[in-house]
C-alpha cells in the first residue's frame, strides 16, 4: 500500500472555505463557527452586518449581526479575523462566537453554508493544518487524543505530544539514520578504488545505539496503552463476595446491583473509574461457574471473554465462608490461566471473617467494603500491579499509539537487518536499502512521509469541528 508517499511541504494552500460548529452540541453560553479557507473572511462578510471585516487586521474581533438572505437578524455575533499563515489552519480564518442554543447555533451555521460554504468534515481543520506544515502528523493525532482523554496522564502524554516531543526523538532517529546512510553511500563511491569500509566500526555503533533508542521508546508502549486507553480490569469471585459491592466503594455510587442472591450479576457491568492519575475500567462479572440458566450462562460467557482481555484480575474471596477445595482449584487455575496478566487476591467481608481460614491461601489484601477497610490499600495495589513491569514515569514520553508503534517496530527491524548484513560483510548497497526503508518507516510518524491510507485513519477519528 505505499502508492503515493509523498514528501509534504510547508507553503501554505489556501483551499475552499469550510465551515463546522466547533463547540460541542448543546446548550452554553456561547457557541463558537469555524470557517476556514480561501476568502473566508470575505464571505463570510456578505453575511455579516458591522464593520467591513474585509478592512481589519489580523487577530481582531467585531461585533456585529449574523443576516438571513432576506437580511433578518439570525444572531449577533462576535467574530475573530485570523488572516493567512497566522491560523490553526495556516488558512484565512473566520471563528463566529454566537449564543450557545442548539438552535441558534444551527441556524448562524446555516446562513454561513447558505453562502455557498461547504460543511467540514471530521477532522478536516486540522488535516489542513497538518497539510500546511502547521503542525507534525503526530501532533495532528495529539489533538485528538487531547479531546478524547479521560485521564490526568493521559491529558499529560497528549500534551507531550502536543509539543512535538515524539516528533523531536522521531527526527533525531532519522538524522542518526541519514548519517549513517551518508557513510554507507560515501563508500559506495569509492569501491572501485579499494578503499576500506568507510569506519565500519563506527557506523555498527551507530546502528546498535539506535536500535537500543528504538527499543526504549517501543517499551513504553504498554503503558502508553494502559494510560490512553485504561486498565481493563475485572473482578472474579464466587456469588456473594462481594464484587458489586466493591465496585460500589470504589466508585461511590449505585452502578452495580447489589442483592444477596446468589447469581444475580447476569452481566457484565463497565465502570470508568480514575485514581491517581490513571484511569481504571472496572468489569463487574457474572462468575465463572457451570450453569443451567441460559441468560447467566451467558453472563459467564461474556465474563470469560471480559478475563482473557484483561490487563489486571482482581479475585475476591468471602471471609465469612469456608474456602471450599473446589474454590481453592478455581483460584489456582485462574492464576495460571492470568499468565503474565497481573493478579490480585483478595479478602472480603473482614468484619465478618471466620476466625478459622487459611493457612492454604496468600492474600494479597484483607477488606472489609462494607466498613470501608483498607480500601485505600487496595487502591494503591491496584494501580500499583497494573503498572508493575511497566515503564511508568510521570514525565517521560510515551508512545500511545498503535499506528506509532507498528511504524517503529518496522524501522527497528530494517535496522537489525541493517547491522545484520553489515556483520556479514554485504556490500553498501544492501546496508543502504534498509537503511532507507527505516528512514521512510520513521517519517511515517511525523508525517515527512504520508499514504493516503493513513491520514484518511488519523482525520476520521476527529469530531466534525476539528
Ligand atoms: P457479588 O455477588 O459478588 O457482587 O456480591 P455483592 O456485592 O452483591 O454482595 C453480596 C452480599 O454481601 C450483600 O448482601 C452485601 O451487602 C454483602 N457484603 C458485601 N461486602 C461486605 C462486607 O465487606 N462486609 C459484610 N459484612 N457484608 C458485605
Amino acid at each position: 500500500t505505499e502508492q503515493t508517499a509523498t514528501e509534504t511541504s510547508a507553503t501554505i494552500t489556501e483551499r475552499p472555505p469550510i465551515a463546522a460548529i466547533a463547540t460541542p452540541v448543546g446548550e452554553g453560553g456561547i457557541a463558537v463557527i469555524r470557517v476556514s479557507g480561501k476568502e473566508a473572511i470575505a464571505n463570510v462578510n456578505r453575511a455579516f452586518r458591522g464593520a467591513d471585516l474585509t478592512e481589519q487586521q489580523s487577530h481582531t474581533v467585531h461585533f456585529g449581526k449574523i443576516v438571513d438572505e432576506r437580511d433578518e437578524v439570525v444572531d449577533e455575533v462576535l467574530a475573530t479575523l485570523f488572516h493567512s499563515p497566522k491560523s490553526y489552519t495556516g488558512e484565512e480564518t473566520v471563528e463566529i462566537s454566537c449564543h450557545g442554543g442548539v438552535l441558534v447555533t444551527q441556524a448562524v451555521l446555516e446562513t454561513i453554508l447558505g453562502l455557498g460554504i461547504q460543511p467540514a468534515e471530521a477532522g478536516e481543520f486540522t488535516q489542513r493544518a497538518f497539510l500546511n506544515g502547521k503542525m507534525e502528523l503526530s501532533q495532528a493525532e495529539a489533538v485528538a487524543d487531547l479531546i478524547h482523554a479521560k485521564s490526568a496522564k493521559a491529558l499529560d502524554s497528549a500534551h507531550q505530544q502536543l509539543e512535538g516531543r515524539l516528533g523531536e526523538h522521531i527526527k533525531q532517529f532519522r538524522q542518526q539514520i541519514i548519517d549513517a546512510t551518508a557513510m554507507v553511500e560515501l563508500e559506495l563511491d569509492f569501491v572501485e578504488e579499494d578503499v576500506e569500509f568507510a569506519n565500519k566500526e563506527q557506523l555498527k555503533q551507530l546502528l546498535e545505539e539506535l536500535d537500543q533508542e528504538i527499543d526504549s521508546l517501543l517499551a513504553t508502549y504498554e503503558t502508553g496503552r494502559l494510560v490512553k486507553h485504561g486498565v481493563q480490569t475485572v473482578f472474579m469471585g464466587l456469588p456473594n463476595a462481594g464484587k458489586s459491592t466493591l465496585l460500589n466503594t470504589l466508585v461511590g455510587k449505585d452502578r452495580a446491583i447489589v442483592t444477596d442472591i446468589a447469581g444475580t450479576t447476569r452481566d457484565t457491568i463497565d465502570v470508568d473509574w480514575s485514581y491517581d492519575g490513571l484511569r481504571f475500567i472496572l468489569t463487574d462479572t457474572a462468575g465463572l461457574r457451570e450453569t443451567e440458566d441460559i441468560v447467566e450462562a451467558e453472563g459467564v460467557k461474556r465474563s470469560q471473554k471480559a478475563f482473557r482481555e484483561a490487563d489486571l484480575v482482581v479475585y475476591l474471596k468471602d471471609l465469612s465462608h469456608q474456602l471450599t477445595g473446589e474454590e481453592q482449584q478455581d483460584i489456582s487455575s485462574l492464576q495460571q490461566d492470568a499468565g503474565e496478566t497481573p493478579f490480585v487476591l483478595i479478602g472480603t467481608k473482614k468484619d465478618i471473617a471466620r476466625p478459622v481460614d487459611d493457612e492454604r491461601i496468600a492474600y494479597d489484601l484483607k477488606i472489609s467494603a462494607l466498613e470501608g477497610a483498607k480500601i485505600e490499600d487496595l487502591k494503591q495495589l491496584m494501580k500499583q500491579r497494573a503498572l508493575e513491569n511497566k515503564h511508568y514515569d510521570a514525565s517521560s514520553l510515551l508512545v500511545t499509539s498503535s499506528r506509532h508503534r507498528d511504524a517503529l517496530q518496522k524501522a527497528r527491524e530494517h535496522i537489525r537487518s541493517a547491522l545484520q548484513a553489515l556483520e556479514q560483510g554485504l556490500t553498501g548497497d544492501f546496508l543502504s536499502i534498509d537503511l532507507r526503508s527505516a528512514l521512510k518507516d520513521l517519517g511515517t510518524i511525523t508525517g515527512e512521509i504520508t499514504t493516503e491510507d493513513i491520514l484518511d485513519s488519523i482525520f476520521s477519528r476527529f469530531c466534525i469541528g476539528k
